[in-house]
Parts: structure tokens; sequence; C-alpha cells
């Protein structure tokens, strides 16, 4: 197994109600048909709508969920994370349904037991602290995703 050194918390920022074999083929599927062509999806778990766990990559294999860091990254992106209702380019919104909180939360507890030394951190923690106050401001986000504080939510999860 490679070495896990975080493990990192997405939204697809699309519809809720998006199943996760059709975010897989959206990664996966041909640039003909629209898709992104890619050899292996951008996550590893996706948690849907009603709270379903999706394993859609196996943990040993790479994903492409954050540049620079998914050789030592496990992914997992939840459905939803945009307002549809509002006017586009779509809000970013923590439309989380509770089945999905509780579903990441246990996902999320199973695997920090699994790579006890591996941080929990949102997409967008990965942003440059541009300034070098400690912590990534909202200006220096370089997306939303996942669209609430997942080191904040998740910090008190032990292995
Ligand atoms: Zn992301």
């Amino acid at each position: 197994m490679r070495e896990i050194k975080q493990i990192v918390v997405h939204c697809t920022a699309g519809n809720q109600r998006q199943k996760a074999t059709d975010v897989v083929y959206f990664h996966t599927g041909p640039k003909s048909k629209g898709c992104y062509g890619w050899s292996a999806p951008g996550y590893h778990y996706i948690v849907e709508a009603d709270g379903t766990i999706v394993a859609t990559w196996p943990e040993d294999k790479i994903s492409n969920g954050v540049k620079g860091f998914d050789d030592t990254s496990i992914n997992v992106c939840w459905t939803g994370g945009i307002d549809l209702t509002k006017p586009k380019p779509y809000p970013s919104i923590d439309n989380r349904t509770p089945a999905q909180k509780a579903a990441l939360l246990k996902l999320l507890t199973e695997l920090k037991r699994r790579y006890p030394s591996a941080k929990i951190m949102g997409h967008r923690d990965f942003s440059e602290d541009k300034n070098h106050n400690g912590i990534i401001d909202p200006w220096e986000r370089i997306k939303d995703c996942p669209c609430f504080d997942a080191m904040v939510e998740y910090k008190n999860i032990r292995p």
C-alpha cells in the first residue's frame, strides 16, 4: 500500500441527485463523448444524496483529486455543492443531506482508523497561504470545494 498523508474531502459541484457511476463515467469516459478521458477517476469514494457510500477506485491506486498530492491521498467526494436554484454561475452551497453528513462521518472515521497519520482536509485547504497568516482565507481559495470547512468539522475524528 502507498503512504497516505491526507484524506481529502471534495464535492462534485453538480446536481446533488447525481449518481456515483455518472461521476466516474464523466471522469474516465471518452473525450469524444464529452468526458475527461482520465485513466483514473477523481475519487476513491463518492457519497450519494441518500447516504450511499460507493467505492469507485481501489485505495492502493492513485485517483485524480488534487494535482500534485494524489500519490499520497485518498479522495472522498459528496454529490452536490452548488445552488441550482440561483442563476449561473451557480453559487457554492453546503447542501449535504443529513444522510450524506452521517455517511461522510462514518467513512472518514473508518479511513482515519486505517490511516491514523493521515490528515483530513478539504480540497480548498490545498490553496496557497498567500499572506502567510497560517490559514487559508476565503480570498485565497483556489476553489470552494468541498463547500464547508472539513478541517474544522472533522478535527475530532481520532484513529
Ligand atoms: Zn475538489
